[in-house]
């Protein structure tokens, strides 16, 4: 008999007809004559009710259908006597097709604690959290193709591994096939990469975006959807070393341009999540954080206020507030700094504009005023920073300037300043971190709880 998905069963008005379901046991309750088994297949956050006569069984065959166990049951579906289900299945067939021995599954009670999940994270998906945290995690990564899908935007791949290290100086992990323990070397005695796979050393990406201008310079609108890695020791509930980033980059577009789409795309995706992860949301919030559905919906429904850098430390100074790190022209904010703006000063999603340069990359627009330039970073309650973007410098010898004051190695980036030498135009683009948008949505507080297998600092054994 073919499967159906409980998800297609629990909120069902077609009563008595046989079906099959396949699941795994989330609690058995009962007694003596009848078992009710609550039954899970990842298709939903809710579980269907599977009654059993212990006696058309027997109590041993019964005996290994424990939490964990896996089994294919059929039977009748009927509208369900019991409260807070519509449907139950009267068991006639059950096959098992695996146990979970209680004396060592470890997923026995529910409750257990997000911190001691995470040390089993090879079976955390089997729990209500991480199952809805994990459907959201697909029904955001479908809606951000989606919309760009929708705009006319091209998913365009960059590499993983990169020659450049441009960007990331410092952080990157480095990709290798020498043997580490003795590496060939030159006469000088340093390494000698030119024998290494790619004839020099090369890293993993931490940004698809200089690449994505690339794509941007040719097909107009592009964006990038893929892993990136960042070897930062940073061991804070918002950074992974393994990430995934959202990175559109389109020709044409000033920073206003890129402040609108920023806010359209994230109203969306948010929106999509509200509209196809409905259940599991309610699932989170009731669970972890009651104000979790107003939350998004304020996003969706209120206009981002923009303000400037400059601004944003005048009303962080005027604010009275002790920071633990001090405000002043120049610094580079803190998330502490980030969360006053948004949550007690503006009680609004804040995009800020126009940072200095110092703090910033060297590809942004320089502004006139010789200090700033054309950032833009997306701050959000809860988070901080979501979102950061930039118009990009266009102009060859102003990016050629800034690289020589940042006392920049070339030799590894001539492709990318050949884009303005050859057809060089104005365009804009921004970086969204997954997991972060994710650690909105789903109103978890640490982002290693919204990634299947997270990569830290000393954890990548699953
Ligand atoms: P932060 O100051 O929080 O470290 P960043 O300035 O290094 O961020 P960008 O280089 O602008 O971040 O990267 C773009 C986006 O990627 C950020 O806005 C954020 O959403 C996300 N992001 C950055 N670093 C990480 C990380 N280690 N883990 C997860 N997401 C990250
Ligand atoms: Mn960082």
């Amino acid at each position: 008999m073919k499967r159906t998905k409980i998800v297609d069963l629990v909120h069902t008005a077609e009563f008595d007809r046989q079906v099959c379901v396949k699941g795994w046991v989330r609690t058995r309750r009962g007694n003596k004559n009848v078992a009710f088994i609550a039954l899970n297949d990842g298709s939903t956050i809710h579980t269907i009710q599977v009654v059993v006569d212990v006696a058309r069984f027997g109590e041993e065959f019964l005996k290994p259908v424990t939490t964990g166990a896996c089994l294919c049951v059929t039977g009748l579906l009927v509208a369900s006597q019991g409260q807070g289900q519509a449907a139950e299945i009267q068991a006639e067939t059950i096959e098992i097709y695996g146990t979970a021995d209680p004396a060592v599954y470890p997923l026995q009670k529910k409750g257990h604690s997000l911190e001691f999940l995470r040390e089993i994270a090879y079976l955390r998906p089997r729990t209500n959290t991480f199952g809805a945290i994990f459907r959201l995690r697909h029904h955001l990564a479908y809606a951000i193709h989606d919309y760009f899908n929708r705009q006319g935007f091209y998913y365009f791949h960059t590499p993983l591994i990169t020659g450049s290290d441009a960007e990331g100086a410092g952080s990157m992990f480095q990709v290798t096939t020498l043997d580490v323990a003795h590496p060939p070397k030159t006469e000088e005695g340093r390494i000698d990469y030119s024998q290494d796979f790619f004839g020099h050393m090369t890293n993993l990406t931490v940004s698809g975006q200089l690449e994505g201008e690339l794509g941007a310079m040719a097909l107009g609108g592009v964006y990038t959807f893929g892993p990136t890695f960042r070897a930062e020791n940073s061991n804070t509930p918002r950074h992974l070393a393994e990430f995934w980033m959202i990175e559109p980059e389109i020709a044409f577009n000033d920073i206003h341009d890129n402040m609108n789409l920023a806010e359209a795309f994230l109203k969306y995706v948010i929106a999509y999540a509200l509209k196809h992860g409905k259940d599991d949301i309610e699932f989170l919030a009731k669970m972890y954080d009651p104000e979790l559905i107003d939350r998004l919906n304020f996003i969706i429904d209120n206009r981002f206020v923009r303000l400037t850098y400059t601004e944003g430390i005048e009303i962080l100074e005027k604010s009275g507030r002790k920071f633990e790190f001090p405000v002043y022209w120049g610094v580079d904010l803190q998330s502490e700094h980030e969360r006053y703006l948004v949550e007690e000063h503006c009680k609004c999603p804040v995009i800020l504009t126009d940072y200095p340069k110092d703090i910033k990359a060297f590809y942004m627009k320089q502004n006139d005023d010789g200090k700033t330039v054309r950032a833009m970073d997306v701050l959000f309650p809860k988070i901080g920073e979501i979102i950061g973007g930039s118009e990009r410098e266009a102009d060859y010898d102003k990016l050629m300037t800034r690289i020589h004051e940042l006392n920049m190695d070339i030799d590894s980036l001539w492709w990318y300043l050949d884009t303005r030498k050859f057809g060089t135009a104005p365009h804009a683009g921004f970086g969204l971190g997954f997991e972060r948008l994710l650690l909105f949505v789903t109103g978890m507080q640490n982002i290693r709880d919204v990634i299947p297998f997270p990569r830290t600092p000393k954890n990548a054994e699953f």
